[in-house]
Parts: structure tokens; C-alpha cells; sequence
């Protein structure tokens, strides 16, 4: 199941629960506009090569188009289509006024220089600035992308249209307009979201154990905020692409940061022994944290999931099937769309700021982060009660509800 069929069938599981018209479900399930671009990049050797590059932008009913930009080997048109669908849902479970959109390049960012992935980033902005800016679709860092990958795109599109727009793109350095608190954001938003279905769930977070998968900014800040959200839990594994590590007396996460920026990997750190991804997913943990990609629980293992609560840092790890089987066993799933909506929420303080050319404290930024989640989670479980369904299926709900809503006074449908 490629990740469109997937973003596909939880629409279409939403909108059975909603009884949705089937007008308004034809046009919420095609993506807007998908656009295509070939970006040359003269690279170290002297060669050439042509980088293929998309922007899908997905709906746009309820505000300008918003979503990351990844650089990945294994970037396609459907998969960007999916993350583009997700980020309609999440912009709408979170009430913001934004739509959905995503953007990628088919690439291997390690093994290209900072000048030939300075080239890229120019090139791709060069090549979708007529479809972009503070208005229409504003980009934001996704997998292997960050501040630096924005501060080069940022500049490229101001020097195409001549004009100080630092509003073109979020997650910029703070140096440059960026928000204070933007880079932990995604782990802020998952963390606050988690201690509510601890609670929920009535589960201590003394003693509780945790796992992660994926150690970049999403993952490494979920280890990093841990006791501030989960007082007396500790990380037991986490993992990265070269795999992973496990101790059950615990991981010092200050020191396992400072290890993989010496070595560029987790594994080998002192102490813990050496676990596959695959493995790390089936640990007796309380709480499972994927936050690096797609597809990881899927129905051949889910049955073997321990941990009592799921929750997506990622976008789409949880096959559809893996999902039902997960609910039946009575693992509780914090939906991406919910889990990891953080990131967009800041990244929409951060356009606020932007347009008004006034920065928040982090203070406010992380008050009004803390009071949008609480809401969005108690939005989602008060569906899921209603409905009698699982978190995922409600949290579809709510924003499909939302887009509808909007689509129908615009007189789309
Ligand atoms: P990142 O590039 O900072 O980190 C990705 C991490 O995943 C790295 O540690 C990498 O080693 C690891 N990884 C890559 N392939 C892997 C594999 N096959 N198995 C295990 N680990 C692997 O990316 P990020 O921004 O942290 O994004 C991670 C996930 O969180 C993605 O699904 C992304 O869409 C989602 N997300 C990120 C943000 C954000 O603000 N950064 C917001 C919402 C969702």
C-alpha cells in the first residue's frame, strides 16, 4: 500500500463515519495542483545532474497551502501527494487557517556537498516561486531539510521577486525572522499531546519506559523533553537509518546527543546494546515514539506491539490494518495529524510573526502551542467517544468536518 492509497482510505474510513456527500469526497480527494520541476545542479565533479522536484498542494479551503519540503532518496509524486492530503488534515484538526501542502526532492542529501545542496535549494526555490509565497503556499523543513535549507530558499525567492518576504517559509533561523521555539516545536506539541492520553489512559509516568525511532529534530527532542512532560519516565531505545540502541535502566540522553553528533550515529553508544528498527518497534515499552518514516507498523507488526500508547512524531507510520489491530488490542494511537502538529502550529506563530514583523517571546510561543494542543486532543477524543471510534479515525473526522465546512460556503461542492 503506497502512502497516497493509505492518506486515501483513512479519508474515506472518516468520511463513511460522517456520511459525507459524495460531491464534497470527490473533490477532498484530489490533490489541487501537483507540480512537477526538474532543478540541473552543476555538482563538485563538474557534472551536471538534473534533481526532480515536486510541490503538491492538496486543498487550500480553509487558508494558503502549508507543509514541509523533504529531501529524500526515496521522495515520489504520490508520496509527496499523501503528505500534502495530511497536512490538510492536520492544519484543519489544529483549527488553523491554512490549507495542506508538501514538497520534495528526489535526492541523497548526505552524500552531497553544502554547496551542492545550496544549489539545489536555490534551484528548486527558483523553479516553484511562481506557486509559492506568504499568501498562496508557505514551505517549512521536513526530513533532512532545516533552518539553513530555508534561509537559502528564503533568500532565493526575495531575490527573485525583489521584495522582503520573509513570510515565503517558516522554520527559518531566528536570526532571520524565524520563531522562538520553532525547532522543538513538533516534540513540544507530541509530548503535550502524549501526557493528555497518559492521563486519559490513567497511566503513571513514573517508571514509564520509552522508545523512539528516528533521532533528527523530531525524535531527538521527544528524548530531550521526556521528563518535562513525563516526570520519572526515562528513554530506554532509540534508534536512526544505522539502527538502534536499548537499555532498560535507561538512555542519558545529553550524552547519546553528544555521541551522535561525534560519530553521526546512536549505535555504539556506551552501555546499550544494539537493537534493528524492526526490533525496537516490539519493545515491552509504555510508550512507542516512530518519528522517522512511513509505513513502519504495518499488520505483520502490530500484534506485537507492547507499548500501551503510540504516538506519531512521523507522518504515516501506522499502516490502515495495523491500525484496527492496534485499537482491538487496546493500544491507544496519538494520530500523526494530531501527535506531530506542533511543527505546523508554530510554523503558523511563526507567519503571524512574520506578517506583523513582531517576535514572541518564547514564553507566549510555548503557552499558545500548549493551550492549541490540549484543545486539538480534547477536540479529537471527544470525537472518538462520540463516534465510537479509534483516535485516528476521529481525528479525520473533525478535520474533514472542518474542510467540508469550508469548501461548501465557498460553494466548492
Ligand atoms: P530529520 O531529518 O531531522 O530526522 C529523521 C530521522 O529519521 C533521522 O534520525 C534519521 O536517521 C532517521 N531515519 C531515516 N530513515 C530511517 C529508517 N529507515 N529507520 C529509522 N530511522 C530512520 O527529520 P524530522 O524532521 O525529525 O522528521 C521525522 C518525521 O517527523 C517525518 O515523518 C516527518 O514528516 C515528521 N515531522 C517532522 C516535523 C518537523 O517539524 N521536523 C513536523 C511534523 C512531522
Amino acid at each position: 500500500m503506497n502512502p497516497r492509497e493509505v492518506a486515501n482510505r483513512q479519508f474515506d474510513i472518516a468520511a463513511d463515519v460522517l456520511g459525507l456527500d459524495k460531491n464534497v469526497r470527490v473533490v477532498l480527494k484530489a490533490p489541487k495542483r501537483i507540480v512537477k520541476v526538474s532543478i540541473p545542479v552543476r555538482m563538485d565533479n563538474g557534472d551536471v545532474h538534473v534533481f526532480t522536484g515536486f510541490r503538491s498542494q492538496y486543498n487550500d479551503s480553509r487558508g494558503p497551502y502549508k507543509g514541509g519540503i523533504r529531501y529524500h532518496p526515496q521522495v515520489s509524486e504520490e508520496e509527496v501527494v499523501a503528505l500534502s492530503a495530511w497536512m490538510t488534515w492536520k492544519t484543519a484538526v489544529m483549527d488553523l487557517p491554512l490549507g495542506g501542502g508538501k514538497g520534495g526532492i528526489i535526492c541523497d542529501p548526505k552524500s552531497m556537498s553544502v554547496r551542492e545542496l545550496e544549489q539545489l535549494t536555490r534551484g528548486y526555490a527558483r523553479a516553484i516561486s511562481l506557486v509559492v509565497g506568504p499568501e498562496v503556499d508557505v514551505p517549512a523543513p521536513d526530513v533532512y531539510t532545516g533552518g539553513r535549507e530555508m534561509a537559502w530558499f528564503m533568500d532565493e525567492y526575495n531575490r527573485q521577486t525583489g521584495r522582503h518576504e520573509p513570510g515565503v517559509i517558516t522554520g527559518k533561523p531566528v536570526d532571520l525572522g524565524g520563531s522562538l521555539g520553532r525547532d522543538t516545536a513538533t516534540a513540544r506539541g507530541c509530548m503535550i499531546a502524549t501526557r493528555e492520553a497518559f492521563r486519559v489512559r490513567k497511566i503513571q509516568t513514573s517508571g514509564a519506559t520509552i522508545a523512539i525511532q528516528g533521532f533528527g529534530n523530531a525524535g531527538s527532542y521527544v528524548a530531550v523533553l521526556a521528563q518535562e512532560f513525563l516526570p520519572g519516565s526515562k528513554v530506554v531505545a532509540v534508534s536512526d537509518s544505522h539502527g538502534g540502541i536499548y537499555n532498560p535502566s535507561g538512555i542519558d540522553v545529553d550524552k547519546l546527543i553528544a555521541h551522535k553528533e561525534k560519530t553521526g550515529k546512536v549505535a555504539g553508544f556506551a552501555g546499550a546494546k544494539e537493537v534493528t528498527n524492526q526490533d525496537l518497534l516490539t519493545l515491552d515499552v509504555t510508550l512507542l515514539v516512530p518519528a522517522a518514516l512511513e509505513g513502519q507498523i504495518t499488520k505483520d507488526n502490530a500484534q506485537s506491539v507492547k507499548a500501551k500508547i503510540v504516538a506519531e512524531a512521523a507522518n504515516g507510520p501506522t499502516l490502515p490494518d495495523a491500525d484496527d489491530m492496534l485499537y482491538k488490542k487496546g493500544t491507544f494511537v496519538i494520530p500523526d495529524i494530531l501527535a506531530n502538529a506542533g511543527g505546523v502550529t508554530v510554523s503558523w506563530f511563526e507567519q503571524l510573526q512574520s506578517k506583523t514583523e513582531y517576535p514572541w517571546s518564547l514564553k507566549d510561543v510555548q503557552a499558545r502551542l500548549e493551550e492549541r494542543m490540549v484543545k486539538a486532543f480534547q477536540d479529537v477524543h471527544a470525537a472518538s467517544e462520540k463516534h465510537g471510534v479509534h483516535m485516528r479515525t476521529a481525528a479525520y473526522a473533525v478535520a474533514v468536518d472542518r474542510v467540508a465546512r469550508a469548501l461548501r460556503w465557498k460553494g466548492g461542492a
